[in-house]
């Protein structure tokens, strides 16, 4: 029997727009996480809080939410020592995530990058595609097995990484996978690029030749540059594009982080963004529940 997930992309190549969720760190840190602190951990430690964090973005209207494995590959965990507990933090995140899933929601496993520089970036890259491979197959074999209906590669900075990422995820499950990556906007030259130079356009065709079912950005700067973003990924395919990015710039104030945009003002920019081609949109860092809400009302009122 063909996997649930693939109903995602069946309905977004039908025109349908699915509504993702928001950011999780923000959501985390007001609950108490530390700064420095495993999130993953928390899948174990303060299980009731990330289903509640969940829960709260189903209610909101996300259709699809992600689980709070993020930095859940071994080379990620390795930072803290605790690497041999990749496969239980996942599953359990997995798990966590579907416990609160209405029947017609949908939960992705959330890969994130694993914070090693790849080999080619010298002189301080360690890292061959080989190993990220081996990172990746083993998280997403993990949330597999814990239930997805399908990956959420994401804030990806390096095609190598991706690709790889991509790739492990159709090696162990036959699940849908998008991927989406961190663009920075570069103001003198008026464009965005990936930490390694490339376009919106090369991105989305590397990684739908990759193999993922859906690509995009996510984290970044705020909805506007989604909007560039996506226009010029969709002049290059027709495939389901997906596009969650930041409540604008970060503001530092002591040693807090704000985010620029509010639920209202940060929704403005989504009816652009569904007419440069998103089929799949949320938020990333600095939205929550509320910005959420407005998504979905924007994304509602447009119809089908
Ligand atoms: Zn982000």
């Amino acid at each position: 029997m063909r996997a649930r997930g693939w109903e995602i992309v069946e309905r977004v190549r039908a025109g349908e727009v699915l509504v993702f969720d928001g950011g999780y760190g923000t959501e985390l840190f007001a609950a108490g996480l530390a700064n420095g602190a495993c999130p993953e951990l928390w899948n174990d430690t303060h299980a009731d809080t990330v289903r509640r964090i969940h829960k709260g973005y189903f209610d909101a209207g996300s259709q699809i939410v992600e689980t709070n494995t993020f930095g859940g590959s071994r080379l990620k965990l390795n930072e803290y020592r605790i690497g041999d507990r990749t496969r239980e933090l996942n599953e359990r995140g997995a798990r966590l995530a579907r416990s609160v899933a209405p029947a017609d929601g949908f939960v992705a496993g959330s890969i994130g990058p694993t914070s090693r520089l790849p080999a080619e970036y010298e002189p301080l890259g360690d890292t061959t595609d080989e190993e990220y491979f081996e990172a990746f197959r083993e998280q997403a074999a993990a949330l597999a097995e814990g239930g997805v209906d399908l990956f959420a590669v994401e804030t990806m900075m390096f095609p190598q990484e991706a690709r790889a990422a991509v790739r492990a995820c159709k090696a162990v499950a036959e699940l849908p996978v998008m991927a989406t990556m961190f663009f920075q906007f570069e103001e003198l030259h008026d464009r965005d690029r990936t930490m390694w130079g490339e376009s919106p356009g090369e991105v989305a065709t590397t990684l739908l030749a990759a193999g993922a079912d859906a690509v995009g950005m996510n984290c970044g700067r705020g909805p506007d540059r989604a909007v560039v973003i996506i226009r010029e990924m969709r002049a290059v395919t027709g495939a389901p594009l997906v596009a969650y990015p930041n409540a604008g710039l970060p503001i530092t104030q002591g040693d807090r982080v704000a985010y620029e945009l509010g639920p209202e003002e940060m929704a403005k920019d989504y009816p652009a963004l569904l007419d440069a081609g998103a089929g799949i949109v949320g938020a990333c860092c600095g939205s929550n529940p509320a910005h959420i809400r407005r998504i979905a009302e924007v994304v509602r009122a447009r119809g089908r």
